[in-house]
């Protein structure tokens, strides 16, 4: 039984929160804090005032020191932005809490996203005896999971690794982002990154495409970029050799982004508009549909999963594992569509291994450093069941 916080009322939170809802033996207290209160009111309407409530800016590490010092939870899970990582954090060390999120830290002013920041509290977490889990989403989170199971189960060695995501969902607008707008436009739109015999190779944003055929959907064209669970492995699994990160846009998010970045407005540079200094990808994001209201016009799939090439007993062995999700199914358990649901669910299963013990250890970690074998006995008994397959 434990106490949980957790900030940010966005997608994903409403998705923990829900999560939470359902595993009261575990979750037998929780509040959700955000920066607007009226997001946090909706979704306690919606689980029947089974939550507590309260307004924080998490920028702020005193605020969130103060939060936690009033409700005094076991664990925070941070569901805001990556911004706010380190602040929450620190407020963490603080007041002597266990940490999780779902995204590395990345500065508001560089789009440059990177968990050296949050690596280096690794001693003073290790030092109070708490733990802090890093970047257990989907991906990153159950594609680290993924791998460490690919590692203990099938190989001896893994030379190759392509991580691939679908979302074939249609959401019935012509663009919009499936989670928070700002962050996802910074993310794509930088330089894409790949590892290949031990050396990052940069490539133009969105400049390297391929087709893959992906169970359920079909045929999907990929586009590679740079995703963080990469840093990780690199750090945690230095014998991969290749690795990559694929993701597919509808044509319609692809024509809007170039029109977007065109006329300059993906900028996090500041620009004064009318006496007021404004960032135009801020702006921008006001415009967008929010993605927690996307939830009930998704209609579709989407597909997430690890192909790995490597060496089991001396021979060569090629190996996918993945897990397939419906934007409906995922409408009908908690209200929202299935990127924030395939990235909630995990990270309340991770909070629940953290506080039954299962998971717990000193110091910051990210997923693939853990045992996965409890974690993906829990994954398709929350709602993502997985396929693994020998190819
Ligand atoms: P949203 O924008 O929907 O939600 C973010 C929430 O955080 C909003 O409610 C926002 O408040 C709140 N917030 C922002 N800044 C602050 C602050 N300073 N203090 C308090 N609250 C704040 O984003 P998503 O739910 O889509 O994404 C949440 C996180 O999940 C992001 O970090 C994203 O990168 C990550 N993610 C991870 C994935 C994975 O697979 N690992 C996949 C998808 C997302 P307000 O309403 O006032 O703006």
């Amino acid at each position: 039984m434990g106490s949980v916080l957790i900030i940010g009322a966005g997608g994903v939170g409403n998705v923990v929160v829900k999560k939470c809802c359902q595993v009261r033996e575990v979750f037998n207290s929780i509040t959700l804090a955000s920066r607007t209160i009226n997001k946090c009111e909706k979704i306690q309407k919606e689980t029947n005032n089974q939550i507590d409530i309260a307004q924080v800016d998490a920028d702020n590490v005193q605020e969130v020191v103060d939060l936690i010092n009033n409700v005094n939870p076991d664990i925070v899970i941070n569901t805001a932005l990556p911004y706010q990582n380190l602040s929450i954090m620190d407020a963490c060390l603080e007041t002597a809490v266990h940490y999780i999120d779902t995204a590395c830290y990345e500065p508001k002013d560089e789009a440059k996203y990177s968990y050296q920041w949050q690596w280096k509290y690794h001693d003073r977490f290790k030092e109070k005896g708490l733990m802090a889990l890093l970047g257990l989403g989907f991906d990153p989170g159950v594609t680290n999971v993924f791998v460490a199971h690919a590692f203990k189960e099938h190989f001896d060695e893994i030379y190759k690794l392509d991580i691939l995501d679908a979302n074939a969902g249609d959401h019935g607008h012509p663009f919009a982002t499936n989670f928070n707008p700002e962050i996802n436009i910074r993310e794509i739109t930088q330089k894409g990154k790949y590892f290949e015999n031990g050396k990052w190779i940069e490539t133009d944003p969105l400049s390297i495409h391929k087709s893959f055929d992906f169970p359920v959907i079909g045929e999907k064209e990929v586009y590679l970029l740079y995703h963080e669970e990469m840093e990780c492995f690199e750090k945690h699994f230095p014998g991969i050799k290749e690795m990559r990160f694929w993701m597919t846009f509808s044509e319609s998010y692809l024509k809007h982004l170039e029109v977007i970045q065109n006329i300059g407005l993906d900028s996090i540079k500041p620009i004064i508009y009318n006496g007021v200094e404004i960032i135009p990808l801020q702006f921008l994001k006001a415009l967008l549909p929010d993605p927690a209201s996307l939830g009930e016009s998704t209609q579709g799939k989407a597909c997430i999963g690890c192909l790995i090439e490597g060496v089991k007993d001396g021979k060569d062995k090629k190996y996918y594992i993945y897990n397939v999700c419906d934007h409906e199914k995922c409408y009908a358990d908690v209200g929202a569509q299935a990127v924030s649901y395939t990235t909630g669910v995990p990270t309340m299963i991770g909070a629940m291994l953290m506080l039954q013990g299962t998971w717990m250890k000193e110091g910051c970690f990210n997923a693939e450093e853990l045992d996965p074998t409890p974690f993906l006995e829990l994954l398709g008994k929350y709602g993502l069941p997985w396929t693994e397959k020998i190819l």
